[in-house]
Formats: structure tokens, sequence, C-alpha cells
């Protein structure tokens, strides 16, 4: 069964009538398990009812393993500890408007991205929707001191989203919902190395997610040098499911480029960049990578991102620089587990 922490307030209404409880006892046990409450603390619900709760359901499905806080700009790096013993990766961004928490949708990921730690030892395997839930619950708790909260989600920690779609959209389900976090949709990104299937199904949902493609090439040839699905699906067929999804939300998408030297970040990048741009309705992220030396993968200079952007900006192209958060502290993708595996001897 599903974990209570992913599950709707319909779907408890359900467990609990089958425990011959009322039916409202679902919202009640909705609310108080996503405020974060153990259920010692659900005193809403009558003493038999937690006592049951708690021999019979699952323990939560996600502790805080490890935190590290960046001394530069107050970013923090989690490590969540699962009930199986995997870990996954969280990050915790404070911006002036609001705490950002980039979430794992995946142990790992199948896609294979040359420059990402998260892939290395491919996908392990899918998190459940409460299991997300839970990485959310653990930052929440995190930041209660300090009277903070999670305001808005980057689906960008380690795995594909798409390829965990049903779960994910469940998570979102809950997330958002008005008895619980009451999340804004407008304010989860949903970030995809890009699989069109995936993406034209997203655009069904009537949700008003932000779509980020992880494109980082100006072409197919550059930009299977380094993402593997460049090798399914051409970059043509995937800006064609981008824009069926802003066709069918009215949201523009948005595209992430990590500038990498001497891959696809040159001058002539920007303009090849510029031109496959052209009349659609999306804004550019641009990071500079962060360096993987194993691959011999370096983040472009200062000047070349500079002219970069002065480039796209100058053909018309909505860009603009992403700042690189929390480096000191292993802050891309995937590092802190592989450092972890590998202290294990894994
Ligand atoms: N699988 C999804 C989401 C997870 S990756 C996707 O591909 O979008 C989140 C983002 O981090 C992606 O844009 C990914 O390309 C980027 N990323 C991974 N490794 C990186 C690195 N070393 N430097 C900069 N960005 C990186």
């Amino acid at each position: 069964m599903e974990a209570l922490w992913g599950m709707l307030p319909e779907e408890l209404k359900t467990l609990m009538q089958s425990w011959g409880e009322p039916g409202y006892r679902g919202g009640q046990l909705f609310k108080d398990l996503q405020k974060g409450l153990d259920f010692d603390g659900m005193t809403v619900l009558s003493k038999p009812l937690r006592e049951r709760l708690r021999t019979e359901m699952p323990v939560p499905p996600v502790t805080i393993l490890e935190q590290h806080e960046s001394q530069e700009d107050g970013t923090v790096k989690l490590l969540y500890g699962l009930n199986d013993r995997n870990c996954v990766e969280g990050v915790l961004m404070r911006y002036h408007y609001g705490v950002t928490l980039c979430v794992s949708t995946q142990v790992g990921c199948a896609m294979g991205c040359l420059f990402c730690a998260s892939t290395l030892d491919g996908c392990v395997r899918n998190l459940t929707a409460a299991e997300m839930v839970g990485q959310v619950l653990c930052a929440n708790r995190l930041l209660k001191d300090s009277g903070e909260r999670v305001s808005r989600l980057v689906l960008m920690g380690s795995g594909e989203p798409l390829n965990n779609y049903d779960e994910v959209l469940r998570f979102i389900r809950v997330v958002t919902h008005p008895d619980g976090m009451n999340l804004s949709t407008r304010r989860i990104s949903l970030s995809t190395c890009g699989l069109p299937d995936g993406i034209r199904r997203l655009a069904k949902e009537g949700l008003e997610l932000t779509l980020s493609l992880s494109l980082h090439a100006p072409d197919d040839e550059t930009r299977k040098k380094i993402m593997p699905v460049a090798h399914r699906y051409t970059i043509a067929a995937t800006l064609d499911a981008c824009r069926a999804y802003y066709e069918a939300t009215g949201r523009r998408f948005i595209l992430e480029y990590a500038l990498i030297d001497r891959v696809n970040a040159s001058p002539e990048d920007a303009q090849k960049l510029s031109k496959l741009l052209k009349g659609y309705n999306c804004h550019v992220n641009l990071i500079a990578l962060n360096t993987v030396k194993e691959r011999n993968l370096y983040g472009a200079s200062e000047r070349q991102i500079a002219r970069f952007i002065d480039i796209l900006t100058a053909n018309g192209i909505s860009a603009t620089r992403r700042r690189t958060m929390g480096d000191d502290i292993e802050g891309a993708c995937g590092q802190l587990r592989k450092k972890r595996l590998e202290e294990n001897g894994q």
C-alpha cells in the first residue's frame, strides 16, 4: 500500500472507513500528516486510532542523514535516508522571495548524461510519492526554528521525473492540496532531459507547472555527445512537445543550458541556439557547468558566459544567468550521495 504520506484525503477517507472510523477522520489525518506531525502529536484523533496507526502503518519514509550549510549563501545540502537504506539528495536554497527545495524523484537515474553525477550507477529505483513528500516535510522541519517554510519546489534532484510519471504526479497533487501544504503549482518546476511523450501527457493534466527542458546543446550532434537521450529524440521533436505544453497551459517553458568549455559555449553555439529558439515562447537559464573532472568536462569561464548571454539577448532570446549556489558544499546533483557510497566502499 502507498505509505500514508503519499495519499490524498479521499484515499485516507476510504482507509479510515475500512477501519470503521467516520470518513472525516481521513481529512484530519491528511492535514496532520502534511503538517509533519507524528502519530502521537495527532491529538485530534482518538487514542486507540493513533495507537493503531502507529502499530500498523509504515514509519515515516524519509529522514535526514547529513546536512551541510554553505557559509556563502545559506544553501543547505541534504542527504536523506530511505527505509530500505538507499539515500537521495536535496538542496534547500534561500532567496529573497522564499525558500526553494530541490527534490529527487528517483534513486540514481537511467538517463546517462555525461556531466551528471546522479546517473553514474544507473537508476536504482523510483521514489514513491510518500518519499518525495517526506523530503519536503524534512526540509520544513529543519526550517521551523527560523520561521521559514518551503514555498517553491524544483524537481531537479536525482532522477528523471517523467520516468516516474505516476508517483511524481501523485506527489504534486498531494503537496498542492489546499488542506495540506497548499503549494501553488505555478511554483513547482518539473525538469526533464526531454521525453516528448511524457511532456505531451503532462500538458493534458491541467496543471500550471513550470516545465524545464535540459537542453544543453544548440544542435543534435553536440547533444548526442553529452546526453544519450539525444539518440532517441531529436531536439526538434522535443521542442515540438514543449510547444504543445505551452499551447495547452499558457506557460512558457524554460531551457536549462549548462555552459561547458569547448563543448557548447562558443559564440557560434550562441548564434545557433538563438536561431533554434526563434519563435518559441521560452526562457533560457544559463549556468556554468559544475566541473566534472573525471569526464574532462569543465565549466565555461565568466567571459564566455557573459558573451553567450549577450548574443542571445541581442538576438531577442530571453535569457538569464542562474546563480550557482552552494559550490562549497557539493551542490551539484549526485555528488554528495556519490561521496557517501565511495566512503562506504560501495
Ligand atoms: N532529469 C532531469 C532533472 C534532474 S537534473 C533533467 O534532466 O532535467 C537537474 C538539472 O541539473 C538538469 O538541468 C541537469 O542537466 C543539470 N545538471 C546535472 N549535472 C550538472 C552539472 N555537473 N553542472 C550543471 N548542471 C548539471
